[in-house]
């Protein structure tokens, strides 16, 4: 049985394979798609790196790996991503979760008291809602999107994840109670300006174009949230959102306009503008 498929194999086959046809990472695809063929976590691999594998078991990796190879992201294959620690379930339904948006996550959990109130909007997989849910169990947690795909996924994530989490259905604010007022509001929404989507990479093509789309200069939605959110925040309250690099200058200019006393972007692990903190005056006390 020399020539038989045995992980080790399999493995390097699919590297070079994978390296052709610009899959990034690819020997960490190929092990992760195994992995998930198999049922087994990765090291598994290594411990039976010379035992071949059956006829369904390289049956359904082969089909894996065809299918990466076209362009589809690993986490919609294998149906789920890691995210501050833990596995949310992931599908074309949502944008992946990323790592630099646990950066959000900090931010928000910073801002909020343990007995606090969050609100998460354009929430996707509830990513950010769960994790600050999970961080913070003593806070109510909020979390809105459009999609009514993408909460079905969100509301299985804090299940599965054990998180508590109120989630709305709506179009921003629309979805907010008018008269509740949270510490923080965080929020991913779709931010890349229109005329960049076609020049993004086959895998994030293939996410929903509504979670990433932000109009002619991807402020269309940040915009709309920075209008709102004073309104929906206490004295003191901090709103933080993920953006586009090149929302550097124009993201806390529009907090400080919009009536934020004081308002900050922050780069990323990999140095590019990520996110705008903006925070509301708290109420003065009585002189
Ligand atoms: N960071 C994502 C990307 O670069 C975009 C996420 C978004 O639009 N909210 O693909």
């Amino acid at each position: 049985m020399a020539d038989s498929w045995t992980p080790l194999r399999l493995i390097s086959w699919t590297q070079e394979f994978f390296a052709k046809k610009s899959v990034d990472a690819p020997r960490l695809t190929a092990e992760v798609l195994l992995a998930h063929a198999l049922s087994c976590d990765r090291v598994r691999l290594y411990l039976d790196f010379d035992k071949p594998l059956g006829d369904a078991e390289l049956g359904r990796y082969r089909e894996l790996v065809r299918r990466r190879a076209e362009g589809e992201p690993t986490a919609y294959l294998v149906g789920k991503r890691e995210f501050y620690g833990r596995p949310f379930r992931v599908d074309a339904r949502v944008l992946v979760p990323r790592p630099e948006t646990e950066l959000l996550v900090d931010a928000a959990l910073s801002a909020l008291p343990p007995d606090g109130r969050a609100l998460d909007l354009c929430t996707g997989s509830g990513c950010v809602a769960v994790s600050l849910a999970l961080g913070r169990p003593g806070a109510r947690v909020v979390a809105t999107d459009v999609s009514e795909d993408a909460l079905a996924l969100a509301r299985e994530n804090a299940a599965v994840l054990g998180a508590g989490v109120e989630f709305a259905t709506g179009d921003l604010w629309a979805a907010v109670h008018g008269d509740e007022r949270f510490d923080v509001i965080a929020g991913n929404p779709p931010y890349i300006p229109t005329n960049e989507l076609a020049g993004l990479s086959r895998e994030v093509r293939r996410e929903p174009c509504i979670a990433l789309d932000g109009g002619p200069d991807g402020l269309a939605i940040l915009r709309r949230i920075v209008e709102g959110a004073a309104a929906h925040l206490r004295p003191g309250g901090t709103l933080c959102l993920e953006m586009h690099e090149s929302h550097l200058e124009a993201l806390p200019a529009l907090c400080r306009k919009a009536g934020f006393a004081h308002a900050e972007a922050r780069r990323d692990y990999a140095g590019l503008p990520r996110l705008t903190l903006a925070t509301l005056a708290a109420t003065k006390d009585p002189a």
